[in-house]
């Protein structure tokens, strides 16, 4: 993309488009915002406070889960920033507070209990965490939407990711808009940034001028993503477009498998009565696997 004014007509171009051909937004639309205080659910939240100024829909919310990891706190600060000058309400639950454990203690706990070859990188059980919490909060908060800074590069990690694992559900998921038709209790995501490069939104976060933390999580290094990252840009690199590409073949196939597998059909949690696609959600494996509940 150009730089300057073009750049910023593009970009905001290309992320409009994404939301009215997906139908992301309707006008009596209650949306929440999981904002971390990085760029990209930073940039998430300015671009939908613009169209919630222009009326596209009614109300703008946003949610930070403070994971209780030291490095981030300034991604806190940044939050907190974003939605004073934005003027957001913004709504802060601790992981401590929620759970009893921070993300830190959780991990530690986790160590300790499992076998060293069992073990799995901390992000997917924070991932299980954030979503549970994001989820309830949003229901209390009567959201009717919940907007996520997902990016381009992010959508074609987890591909990847979950091409390699052969987890066909999860690719069939994928989308600019999930939710789970018949359980009302799930709020539908929305991922109008699903378009954009992360490289751009970093650009275009800086020329607006939005606050956004540039801190990373000490454990995302850790991460199977991290590898998927790497190997895509080295493709980029050597054939560059092959990103979009990449994403626009997801998407088809994606399309493709949700026709296929109309029988993978979501159910209730035995424990907790939360929507899963297993008979106990991976909140409760979760909950189990640290001894919480039995
Ligand atoms: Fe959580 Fe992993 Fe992200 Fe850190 S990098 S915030 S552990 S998902
Ligand atoms: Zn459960």
């Amino acid at each position: 993309m150009k730089s300057g004014d073009g750049f910023l007509r593009i970009f905001e171009k290309r992320v409009k488009k994404n939301i009215r051909l997906n139908n992301l937004l309707s006008k009596e639309d209650r949306v929440v915002v999981a904002l971390s205080g990085g760029k990209d659910s930073a940039t998430c939240l300015y671009i939908l406070r613009k169209l919630q100024e222009k009326k596209v829909f009614k109300e703008l919310l946003a949610i930070t889960i403070d994971l209780g990891i030291p490095e981030l706190k300034k991604s806190l600060e940044k939050a907190k920033k974003i939605c004073e000058m934005l003027e957001v309400e913004h709504h802060i639950y601790s992981l401590k507070e929620v759970f009893g454990y921070s993300m830190n203690e959780i991990w530690k706990k986790i160590q300790k209990l499992s076998s060293k070859e069992s073990v799995a990188a901390p992000c997917s059980y924070c991932g299980v965490l954030r979503r549970r919490i994001l989820n309830q909060k949003a229901r209390e908060l009567k959201a009717s939407k919940i907007a996520t800074g997902h990016n381009l590069d992010d959508e074609i990690q987890t591909a990847l990711m979950n091409f390699i694992r052969g987890d066909l559900l999860r690719i069939a998921r994928l989308g600019a808009k999930t939710g789970v038709a018949n359980f009302q209790e799930f709020i539908p995501r929305i991922k109008p940034l699903r378009v954009v490069l992360e490289k751009d939104i970093e650009t275009y976060a800086k020329l607006r001028k939005i606050p956004f933390s540039r801190r990373r999580c000490p454990y995302s290094k850790l991460a199977f993503r991290n590898t998927m990252r790497l190997v895509l840009e080295e493709i980029e690199k050597e054939h560059p477009g092959s990103k979009y590409q990449l994403l626009s073949s997801v998407d088809r196939l994606a399309s493709i498998l949700r026709k296929e597998m109309k029988a993978a059909t979501a159910r209730n949690c035995k424990i907790c009565g939360e929507i899963s696609s297993q008979e106990i959600c991976k909140f409760c494996q979760l909950m189990k696997e640290l001894k919480l509940i039995k």
